[in-house]
């Protein structure tokens, strides 16, 4: 089947978030770690594709060819509409690269108008009157203000957004959106008539972000956070755009064998570790240890383990242990020796039959990855908020793995996301 969305993501993390809230419906989703490099006429491509680039922070000229080699790699799969995904907190420096993106696909697409709405409500991401509300503090109060990479220091999208775009900006604000989709459309040609191309959209709740989703589903692109997406799944269900053959088959069986590899220090982790270590065998690693003496007593340790046993490698430590750590090793060198360790066990893992992978960290999920040589993961049912179980293959072996970061999931989650494999979604 052709692809009827194609996705294009500035980051990893905001890739997978868009995957998973598009597969809410049930379609078919598949998410590519970079432009593949299979050829998109042969590809099995789903119904919604996502493109995961990281060039959030990338040199301007960079992130446009990037997005254009994925705009390009989607078309020839059979895309005609796109969206064009970044973060809910619009981060973004002054030149870019929301905006000079956005205006490359314009024009490669032909697209005559755009909108952006970064809104996410049930994350405490809000737009009125163009502004940008992280919780109850505008975008310019909130921690955003301080972000090392992408300090932002004002709250309103417009302004935002002008100087990293050539074409005219403005705005359709929450009045027009609560009328309704006809009465955004209306505001949408009449901003047109203006010569206003790019358009920021106010949302405060999920009702608006359904009135958005009607409106403008039928433009060539789209860009925003990923809530702005979750309802044209139904919409293109509805409209005949797709079947019910985009609808994603049952579960493909894997093998018993199971690990968690856990890289993340955050609380959350830390607690899942902790309700997890009671019921399974664990393998606590040591930075130290590690610059030290290296991987081989963990390797040898997952040897012994049978591959269907509940088991857990696990770095996740107190912020005490990881400050000593980091400083007799250095930030990056402690995390570096963690992960190349995780990424090793996990190939090991895999060697020794391990079908399902469970893995907590951003960063070790990415390290994790790239070690299995997944470059693809077709999402399917959700563990919990923002985690599903992804399925993928490593070589010729079939996979399951889920990508967990930080503080996502519930103390119970490492059990939770096995069991669910067991009763097959
Ligand atoms: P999160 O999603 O919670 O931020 P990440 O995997 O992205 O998790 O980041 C955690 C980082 O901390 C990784 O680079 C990891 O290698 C490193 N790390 C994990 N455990 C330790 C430790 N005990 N001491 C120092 N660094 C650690």
């Amino acid at each position: 089947m052709g692809v009827v969305l194609g996705c294009i993501a500035d980051d990893f993390t905001g890739a997978t978030d868009l995957a998973g809230l598009l597969a809410r419906s049930g379609v078919r989703v598949s998410l590519r770690m970079g432009v593949p490099e299979e050829a998109p006429e042969t590809a099995d491509t789903a119904a919604f594709e996502v493109i995961a680039l990281k060039c959030r922070t990338a040199p301007k000229a960079q992130a446009v060819a990037e997005t254009l080699a994925a705009l390009d790699w989607l078309r020839r799969a059979g895309a005609e509409r796109f969206f064009w995904k970044y973060c809910s907190t619009f981060d973004s420096t002054a030149e870019g690269n929301i905006g000079p993106v956005a205006e490359a696909l314009m024009a490669a697409t032909g697209a005559d108008q755009t909108i952006y709405c970064p809104a996410f409500p049930e994350n405490g991401r809000a737009i009125f009157m163009g502004n940008l509300f992280v919780g109850e503090l505008p975008l310019a109060e909130s921690p955003m203000k301080d972000h090392p990479l992408t300090p932002m220091r004002d709250s309103n999208l417009m302004r935002l957004l002008a100087p990293q775009v050539e074409g005219k900006v403005g705005l359709a604000n929450r009045l027009t959106v609560a009328r309704g989709p006809e009465s955004l459309r209306a505001r949408l040609d009449a901003l047109k008539a203006e010569g206003v191309v790019h358009v920021v959209v106010d949302a405060v709740a999920d009702e608006d972000l359904g009135v958005i989703a009607e409106a403008c589903h039928d433009m060539t692109l789209l860009t925003g956070g990923s809530a702005v997406a979750m309802p044209l799944p139904h919409i293109y269900l509805r409209e005949g755009a797709i079947t019910e053959a985009a609808k994603r088959a049952a579960a493909p069986e894997v093998g018993p064998g199971n690990i968690v590899l856990s890289g993340s220090c955050s609380a959350m982790t830390r607690a899942q570790v902790a309700a997890y270590l009671p019921n399974a065998a664990g393998y606590r690693l040591d930075p130290l240890d590690l610059a030290e003496n290296g991987p081989q007593a963990a390797r040898d340790w997952l040897a012994a383990q049978p591959p269907e046993a509940a088991k857990i490698i696990y770095a996740t430590a107190e912020p005490e242990a990881v400050a000593k750590a980091q400083e007799a090793l250095g930030v990056a060198r402690a995390g570096d020796l963690v992960e190349a360790a995780l990424a090793l066990l996990a190939k090991d893992a895999l060697a020794l039959g391990v079908r399902r992978f469970v893995v907590a960290g951003g960063e070790t999920s990415g390290a994790v990855t790239k070690a299995l040589g997944v470059t693809a993961m077709e999402i399917g049912a959700e563990i919990a908020p923002g985690v599903p179980w992804t399925w993928c293959h490593s070589g010729d072996t079939r996979i399951a793995m889920t990508l967990k970061s930080g503080n996502f999931g519930s103390e119970t989650f490492f059990a939770e996301a096995l069991s669910k494999l067991e009763t097959k979604q």
